[in-house]
């Protein structure tokens, strides 16, 4: 990437190469009407102490996602160097302006930042962020844990998820990491439009690379919450840079993560227009093709019959829209199957 190699234009006083806790401020450049050499601060946290891998922890790189920021801040603040072998960097707010005005995408320049990638130093804000990360962040990591959630547009089920990767050691190390995580389940997909994403910079550069959805539906799940510290605890455990066994136990008695896949489009249900959907499930749910996934409702239309909308597939329900109103073209069900590789 000819971007990639131009130097940020984001300053900080931290020294990655330095043992000990190091808290403070990235300096991203906005000019403003009210301050023309004004800037953003953005939080990072650095721990490092002996020898080990480096992990990453970025979270709130979409603004209205909370589950991960909080646990990236609450383990930032307790992290004891001493006991750490390696090093960790945590982000748990990577996208200020978004967080501060609890939106999805960047009030700033309107963009997605998680299609920003692999961004460019002299573009907008989003963009500018986004080469920071790939070019400065990125080249330090072994290990990537982007924390999302389905944000305002929806809810998911609690879960790690990650691409197949294609190398098959590779795609081992990812999900070893993903079980250890420990989330109630870790699912395999191929998304859309992912040359633009961060994960797609994480595996460009030979990281292992896991993203979470941790809730959604504009709320803080108390649930994704937990999973979420715990899981960060896991994979700190898991590539020994804290001493411990990763805990994987499940609130419905199971002891490990449950490996699922999004491996075809008849998974996904759209909206086929505008109106107020209610659903039938919740995330979790196992559901079957033919099921009604929801009913469309046109409740400003006098006697207008609701529309059924269905599954296409047996599965478990990974992703529901929300909440109320949807337009046409939106997302209103995702559905898991368990994860077979594709060999087999
Ligand atoms: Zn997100």
């Amino acid at each position: 990437m000819t971007t990639s190699a131009e130097k940020s234009r984001i300053a900080g006083e931290i020294d990655f190469e330095k043992n000990g806790r190091q808290a403070g401020y990235l300096r991203a450049p906005l000019s403003r009407n009210t301050s023309g050499w004004g800037i953003v601060e953005i939080p990072i946290i650095v721990v490092k102490n002996g020898t080990g891998p480096t992990v990453l922890f970025t979270g709130a790189v979409h603004g209205d996602e909370y589950e991960g920021p909080i646990a990236i801040s609450r383990l930032a603040q307790t992290l004891d160097p001493a006991k750490v072998q390696g090093r960790v960097i945590m982000m748990p707010a990577v996208n200020v302006p978004a967080v501060h005005s609890n939106t999805r995408l960047s009030p700033i320049d309107n963009r997605d930042m998680n299609r920003c990638f692999p961004g460019n130093p002299k573009g907008t804000f989003s963009e500018m962020l986004a080469h920071y990360l790939d070019s400065v962040i990125l080249p330090m990591a072994d290990v990537s844990v982007d924390m999302h959630t389905a944000g305002h547009s929806g809810d998911s089920a609690p879960s790690t998820n990650m691409h197949d990767v294609g190398d098959a050691a590779m795609m081992k190390r990812t999900m070893d990491a993903a079980a250890a995580f420990g989330a109630p389940y870790n699912v395999v997909f191929s998304g859309v439009d992912e040359g633009a994403t961060f994960t797609s910079c994480v595996e460009r550069r030979g990281i292992i690379s896991l993203g979470t959805e941790l809730g959604g539906w504009g709320r803080v799940s108390v649930d994704g919450v937990r999973i979420g510290r715990r899981g960060i605890d896991n994979i700190l455990k898991h590539f020994n840079v804290i001493e411990g066994k990763p805990e994987t136990a499940q609130a419905d008695g199971s002891t490990a993560t449950r490996h699922m896949m999004v491996a075809a489009r008849e998974l996904y249900t759209f909206a086929p227009s505008i109106g107020t959907f209610e659903p039938c499930n919740v995330v979790g749910d196992t559901v079957k093709a033919g099921q009604p996934s929801g009913y469309l409702h046109f409740v400003e239309d006098v006697d207008r019959e609701p529309i059924e909308l269905r599954y296409n597939h047996d599965g478990v329900l990974w992703m529901s829209a929300g909440p109320g109103r949807v337009g046409r073209g939106d997302t209103v069900a995702v559905v898991m199957t368990d994860y077979v590789a594709a060999s087999d």
